[in-house]
């Protein structure tokens, strides 16, 4: 189906960078990889086969060198995404496999890859992990790029586009995203990906807007369309009426001064209209991003998820190499606070080193703190290395997944061992860092008054907290429609876990996707939530929201939401009470749709968190 010149076409995917932009469309195309023959391939040349393979590998890795080193200085920073694609055309699921599919079936090579390919996929595919299940499209983009090497097929040529144009691709790899000349490309649209993959992370780099996972918009859009691209709704419109065109030109507009009027204003503190002071912090997941949390004037490091250290490799890393990243960071970032998570590795996922058997439910299973506690020695390993980090900074230990207080009282003792066998060991160190608890899950939130007395600060992950409140699996996007922080139940536990940690002294910061947004403030706020993380891009415009509420008159706001019975009224008196104030901020990812439309569908992507 292609669209008429008359039709307006909405077609909604995944918001992948915000903001918005108006333009033609250009599709790119991907020469002849589809289809791939499998044919026979005769012993004695078997060895040939194998080494034709090689060449393509090899020159595959030497185009994938010359992006690196062309990069533009702004993605320097994600050079690190490139260089894992690097690795990954010699990792044993993909290289190996291949060659010991030409060996031993004695067929061709395009054939072994696709074969090999398909399995390393379907392996990632079966991982509720989203920000893991983005990296079989890794594995993806690496056996695309060898396989038109193989069989002589051109890459994408996205430098070659001499227009200003909006990109309309089936999917863009990182090193082709990361070769957008930004006075060219205004926006894309991609029918594949998702928020936590790397082509989104470069796009909000770059700042261009971007709508992701549409599944079919290569197949609807033709070239040279006019497009609106929503990056923060994930919504492109097809040939829009002239009256869809006024309302986004205005729209674009304003996003424009916003951003511009936020940015000018982030280093400043976030207080609000009667004088409270709030901190709006950084998630981050690489050292390269501190750039961004300090461009965008965050105050600190509210979440560091540490996993990426542990991915894409046989062994586990040791003390050193977590130490020096983990340093790296704290210096940067000194005096800030950085608040280090432990490993929060899924049951299932990909740690080549040590994957556990078959898990039915997987967001059930050996996931994080449990994870760790079966695994003590790594555990302990990660622990010295933030012990030691902590001796050159600001550090907080923060640990994901608690559910019961024997998780918390283990934890501790591996700590206080992780600290004494520092001290034996004549390593410098420091001790005296704030313990913090994740609330994630439910019993944590009931089991809040125990827990106050073991831990020193609370920081409640909204992602998975909505999706175990909720029993809403928060990588399907057949229920995504259900996932949204503003049920009254989410709203209940985030308020009774506040109260508790009052009670006891002690603070409870957010550092889930809920905390950017912006039409949440007034409720977050109410609640008593000092401390607010995400995503460096977020920063500003939480922060310019915060200046505009009244901290007093968001209490007495929040005692109307606590007693209403459905997100749909809640969203109302949002509506109704602070629509006016906060329409003037209209560009914050993830922000509720205000207008009662498709309500309960605030979040609708298949890859939240
Ligand atoms: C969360 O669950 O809200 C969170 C911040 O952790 P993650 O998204 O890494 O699971
Ligand atoms: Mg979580």
């Amino acid at each position: 189906m292609h669209a008429t010149s008359t039709d307006e076409i909405r077609l909604k995917g995944i918001g992948g960078s915000p903001g918005i932009c108006i333009g033609k469309a250009y599709l790119v195309d991907r020469e002849g990889v589809s289809v791939v023959e499998k044919y026979n391939v005769s012993a004695e040349n078997i060895s040939k086969e194998v080494n034709r393979f090689k060449n393509a590998v090899a020159n595959a890795k030497k185009e994938l060198t010359t992006i690196i080193a062309d990069l533009p200085e702004d993605l320097k920073q994600h050079a690190y995404i490139l260089e894992t694609h690097l690795l990954l055309h010699k990792d044993k699921m993909l290289y190996g496999k291949t060659i010991d599919i030409i060996k031993n079936q004695g067929i061709n090579a395009e054939w072994a890859l696709r074969e090999a390919t398909s399995e390393a996929k379907e392996m990632f595919a079966s991982i509720t992990d989203s920000y893991l299940k983005g990296r079989g499209v890794d594995i993806e983009h690496v056996s695309d790029r060898i396989m038109r090497n193989l069989v002589g097929a051109k890459d994408v040529d996205i430098s070659g586009i001499d227009r200003r144009v909006i990109l309309v691709a089936h999917n863009l790899s990182p090193a082709e995203t990361s070769q957008i000349q930004l006075e060219k490309i205004m926006g894309f649209v991609t029918d594949r990906g998702g928020r936590d993959s790397h082509t989104g992370i470069i796009a909000r780099t770059l700042e261009i807007p971007a709508v992701l996972g549409l599944e079919t918009a290569t197949v609807i859009i033709k070239n040279n369309d006019i497009l609106v691209v929503d990056g923060a709704e994930g919504l492109v419109i097809i040939n829009p009426e002239d009256e869809t065109l006024i309302h986004y030109e205005i729209l674009a507009e304003k996003f424009k001064a916003q951003k511009a009027d936020a940015l000018r204003t982030s280093g400043r503190p976030a207080k609000s209209l009667d004088g409270k002071l709030f901190r709006v912090m950084g998630n981050i997941e690489l050292p390269e991003e501190i750039v961004a949390v300090k461009d965008h004037g965050g105050d600190g490091i509210g979440l560091f998820r540490t996993e990426f250290l542990y991915m894409n490799r046989a062994d586990f890393p040791d003390e050193q190499e977590l130490f020096d990243k983990y340093r790296e960071v704290v210096e940067l970032m000194s005096p800030k606070p950085v608040t280090i998570r432990t490993l929060d590795i899924n049951g299932d996922k990909a740690i080549d080193a040590s994957r556990p058997a078959e898990e039915a439910n997987p967001a059930l299973g050996l996931r994080a703190i449990r994870f760790c506690l079966k695994n003590r020695d790594i555990f302990k390993t990660q622990l010295r290395a933030i012990l030691r980090a902590a001796a050159h900074g600001n550090v907080r230990l923060l640990i994901p997944m608690i559910s019961s207080c024997e998780e918390i009282y283990e934890t501790r003792l591996i700590l206080n061992d992780a600290a004494e066998s520092l001290e034996k060991d004549g390593l410098e160190y420091n001790r005296e860092i704030e313990f913090g608890i994740m609330i994630e899950v439910p019993s944590a939130v009931i089991m809040a008054d125990a827990m106050a007395r073991m831990v020193d600060f609370f920081s409640i992950g909204t992602n998975d907290l909505v999706q175990y409140t909720l029993a809403i699996d928060r990588g399907n996007r057949h229920v995504a429609y259900l996932y949204n922080p503003l049920h009254p139940a989410v709203i209940r536990l985030i308020k009774q876990l506040v109260d508790v940690g009052k009670k006891a002294g002690i603070k409870t910061y957010m550092c889930g996707e809920m905390a950017a947004g912006i039409t949440h403030l007034p409720i977050l706020l109410g609640i008593g939530i000092s401390e607010l993380s995400m995503s460096p891009q977020s920063i500003p415009l939480v922060k310019n929201a915060i200046r505009k509420i009244s901290v007093a008159e968001s209490r007495a706001f929040l005692k109307d939401v606590l007693a209403q019975a459905t997100t749909a009224d809640i969203i109302q008196l949002l509506e109704d009470t602070y629509g006016g104030i906060l329409s003037e901020t209209i560009y914050a990812p993830p922000a509720p749709d205000l207008s009662g439309e498709g309500a309960l569908n605030t979040q609708g992507s298949d890859s939240i968190g």
